[in-house]
């Protein structure tokens, strides 16, 4: 995913992804071996499958240090602003390569 976005001059901020129901919305091992790893990024895991809506129940993570580290309630709410007004755009990546999410 990182050499997709760079081949496109594109910065990943923060990359995304969700846990099926029951699945702790933390990182996994495999996540943490295998997600994007670069300094600053903020990591995301939203549970049930992305139907989570209370922010406070997700895993928030940054890589620093050759590793993700949890960023707490606290620390969250310091450095990160949520709004509904952000505009965005929401991709999605897998072994298929990266595309627009489609509208569900
Ligand atoms: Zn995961």
């Amino acid at each position: 995913m990182s050499r997709w976005a760079s081949e496109r001059s594109w910065s990943l901020l923060g990359i995304c992804h969700t846990h099926g129901e029951g699945i702790p919305a933390k990182l996994s091992p495999q996540d943490r071996a295998h997600l994007v790893r670069a300094p600053g990024i903020l990591a995301v895991v939203i549970g049930s499958g992305g139907r989570e809506t209370n922010p406070q129940q997700w895993g928030w993570y940054e890589f620093t240090s050759g590793a993700y580290h949890t960023i707490g309630p606290g620390e969250r709410l310091r450095r990160l602003r949520l709004t509904s007004d952000a505009q965005a755009e929401v991709w999605m990546a897998d072994r298929h390569g990266c595309r627009p999410m489609a509208d569900p």
